[in-house]
């Protein structure tokens, strides 16, 4: 097996931040929004009498980060993507604002196997190096330099990602077994 450099998406890859996003700014708006109604890359466009900043000023709260959960056995995978002796690397678009709670109440509080040196902080991820991705965001993947594993979440689930280039899976389970078979290639 050929180890790889996994580079591995925060936001609703390794935890449920839209269905979270959406709950808190219901809980806040009064609305009814549910996580499968949001198709939209952009969540605010599916609140009626919301704006957009209203939408995305609540991901700048740090309340709002005590409300995410791991994905179901993201944990698990990940630590034996880990153990299989791969490198995994955490690369997140993180607002630099947030960055302090979100990584100490979500990555390093469900994910305690990991650490800093093994975080990259940016929105450009195709300028970093790595053999695979694993993101939500079609946009993260488009150009990028590395093999592309599309894990579905509503607002990506009409998105055709082989033909883009995509291998499409729905769960950490499959996550493991992508890797795996790319690894054995
Ligand atoms: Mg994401």
């Amino acid at each position: 097996m050929n180890k790889k450099v996994i580079l591995v998406d925060m936001d609703d890859t390794l935890e449920n931040f839209t269905e979270a996003w959406v709950d808190y700014a219901n809980k806040r708006f009064g609305t009814t929004v549910t996580p499968e109604e949001v198709t939209n890359w952009d969540p605010s466009v599916h609140f009626e009498n919301v704006t957009h900043d209203e939408i995305y000023d609540l991901i700048l709260e740090d309340d709002f980060y005590y409300t995410l959960k791991p994905l179901k056995d993201a944990d698990v995978y990940l630590k034996k993507l880990i153990d299989d002796g791969h490198e995994v690397l955490i690369v997140t678009s993180t607002q630099h604002k947030v960055i302090p709670i979100k990584m100490d109440e979500v990555l390093f509080r469900f994910f305690p196997f990991l650490t800093w040196d093994q975080v990259i902080v940016t929105s450009r991820k195709q300028m970093v190096r790595g053999d695979i991705l694993i993101d939500d965001a079609p946009h993260n993947h488009i150009g990028g330099d590395y093999a592309k594993i599309l894990i579905t979440a509503p607002h990506n689930r009409l998105f055709d990602a082989e033909a883009n280039g995509m291998i499409r899976v729905e769960n950490w389970a499959e996550i493991y077994d992508t890797v795996r078979r790319l690894a054995k290639e």
